[in-house]
Parts: structure tokens; sequence; C-alpha cells
């Protein structure tokens, strides 16, 4: 199968399950297995932090550190399309008695200034308590730009606030815009980065950020059922991942560049955005399942109902870009 829902969907390499296999263990509810000691110790060094928490999902992750940064009744502000806000079940609110304070994104995923301005509260006892700026890099796979990010990091520091990364796929962000993933993630308090994504691990997200941070954290994984014993066996992948799949996140980003050029040439679908390993398309509504089912019987997996979303990744080669280019044509041809 060409699977283009997503980039979470690839499979370990016979190499990495052979590092899985050789890892070496102990139990990290304890805080003895080496082999997740050095995940953690590896990524806390490439993005400048002072040390690492290893997790089983990136929302699990991203919770841990806005229960980090916040308490019951603060707020953290965040964008409407934030994954943080819109795809985690609200599990800052349901679990954290954290409230979010959702603003509009821009077009180019970045939250506007002096929106951020305007939803910092007064400290008042009318008010939750406004303790956190959110952002996400890639958002819908678009690079916030550095001078963005600088700006509003910035800001938040001047109004008292700490400020969060969701970086599920920093390391797309870092190869696309050619900066050391470090720099990326300077100005942030803490980050959280997948390696379940485009890295090509089957599990695991690593929080980053100051050590006192992640004591906290610590804290907050074992309440929300994230410690994990010989948890060395995957974050053995994660690692594998990090040494040998980085740079291979640039054919992703050509792939989908590819992908969004052959199907702008389709009468009748127009490409929204595309950037890093996701294009986002317009394909009238009528075809979305028809054309979902067409492409299934000839093994390509989309799915385009409720965003017409196609994301590349390690398990995608140009050529199946290509075969798929060639099915959706041959769809078009026959309506
Ligand atoms: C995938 C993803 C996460 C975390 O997802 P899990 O499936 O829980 O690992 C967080 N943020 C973004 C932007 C993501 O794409």
């Amino acid at each position: 199968m060409i699977d283009l829902r997503s980039d979470t969907v690839t499979r370990p390499s016979k190499p990495m399950l052979a590092a899985m296999s050789a890892a070496e263990t102990g139990d990290d509810v304890w805080g003895d297995d080496p082999t997740v000691i050095r995940l953690q110790n590896a990524l806390a060094e490439r993005t400048g932090k002072e040390a690492g928490l290893f997790f089983p999902s990136g929302t699990q992750s991203n919770l841990a550190a806005l229960m980090a940064h916040c308490a019951r009744g603060d707020e953290y502000i965040v964008g409407q399309a934030a994954h943080t806000y819109k795809y985690e079940g609200g599990g800052a609110a349901v679990l954290g008695s954290i409230q979010p304070q959702p603003i509009e994104n821009a077009p180019d995923g970045s939250l506007p200034l002096e929106k951020i301005i305007g939803a910092i509260k007064p400290i008042d006892d009318h008010f939750a308590r406004s303790r956190l700026l959110t952002l996400e890099n890639t958002i819908g796979g678009k690079l916030l730009l550095e001078e963005y990010v600088q700006a509003a990091t910035k800001l938040a520091r001047e109004c008292g606030l700490a400020t969060h990364l969701d970086g599920a796929r920093v390391f797309n962000a870092a190869v696309a815009s050619g900066k050391p993933v470090g720099e990326l993630t300077a100005p942030f308090d803490s980050i959280s980065i997948c390696c379940s994504k485009g890295l090509g691990a089957p599990i695991g997200s690593v929080l980053v950020g100051s050590r006192s941070l992640i004591e906290v954290a610590h804290r907050w994984r074992k309440v929300l059922g994230g410690g994990m014993r010989q948890a060395g066996v995957i974050a053995a992948a994660c690692l594998y991942a990090l040494d040998h799949h980085i740079e291979g996140l640039a054919e992703d980003h050509a792939n989908a560049a590819r992908l969004a050029e052959g199907l702008s040439q389709i009468d009748g679908i127009s490409i929204q955005s595309q950037a890093t390993n996701m294009v986002f398309a317009r394909i009238p509504e009528a075809h979305c399942v028809p054309l979902e089912a067409w492409l299934k019987e000839r093994g390509i997996l989309t799915q385009m109902l409720y965003a017409s979303r196609f994301v590349t990744h390690r398990d995608v080669s140009r050529a199946d870009i290509d075969t798929f280019i060639d099915a959706v044509k041959g769809y078009f041809a026959t309506i």
C-alpha cells in the first residue's frame, strides 16, 4: 500500500528493529533505563536544553508540559488550529483544569502579536491567570518564520508568560530551513518532539526543557499513566531515527512538492498549500468519497473527507508519488 494519510504510518525498518532488539534496558520508572537516558540526553543536547523526558505519545508530552507550566485555573494562549488545542481531546481542560485561550491562526500559522496581547488577562480575580504561550512548528506543514518566533516569545516573556513549542515536526522545520534544530528551539522554555512522525520510529515523543520543569513534568507523566518500564526498546528506535532519518526528511519535502505539482495539473483540483511534507488540496466534495475508493482499489490510502491532506514520509518513494498522480488522473479521465 502507498499510504498518504499521515507520516505516522511509517513501519520500523529491519535495521531499526535490530537496534530495538539489541537495546540495553532497565526500568525507566526507576530512572535506570540506559537507552531512555541516552535518548533524553541526546535530544536535550540537540535542542540546547538541560533535560529531556520520554513519553509514549506527543499528546501526552504536550499535556504534561501544559500541566507543568500551568496550575488549576491558569490558561494557555494557543491557536485555534493548534494540535494542543484542537486535536488532543481537550486534555488540558479535562485533565489539567487549564483553560485554553484560543486565538485565530493567521494563514501562515502564526498567532498575530496584537491578538496575543489582547488575550493576556490583567491580574484580577475575575480572570484565569495567563501563564503560557504555545506555538507549533511546523504547523499544517508550514514553517514559522524565525523573526516571528523571536518577536512572539519576546512578547510572552515581557508579559511574564512561559513558552512551549509543539515541535512534533521541528526536525522537518530544521531541515526545510537549513538551520540547526537548536536555533529553532532556543526561544522556547519547553519543546515536545515526536519521533513517530517523519522520523519514522514506531512510538515515542520527548519533552525537553529546564531540569526543574522536567521534574514537574515527570510527576505528571506518572499521573497520566505514562511511566513505562523497559522503554529502552522503543527509545532505541527513536535514537536510530535521530541518527539515520533526519536528512531523509528533505526527500519527503521534495516528494510533497512533486505531489502538489502533479495534482495542480489535474482539472478540478487546486492546491491550497504545500510546505515541508504536507499538501492540502481542494477536491470537489462530490469526488472525495469515490476518488478515495478508486485509489484504495489501486493500493493507495488517502483521507479526503475532512481535509484533503496528503502527507509524504520515508515509506513513500518518488515513484509512489507518480503512481498516485497517475491514479488520480485516471479517475478524473473516467468522469
Ligand atoms: C502528531 C502530533 C502530535 C502528537 O501526536 P501523538 O499522535 O499523540 O503522538 C502533537 N502535535 C502535532 C502538531 C502533531 O502532528
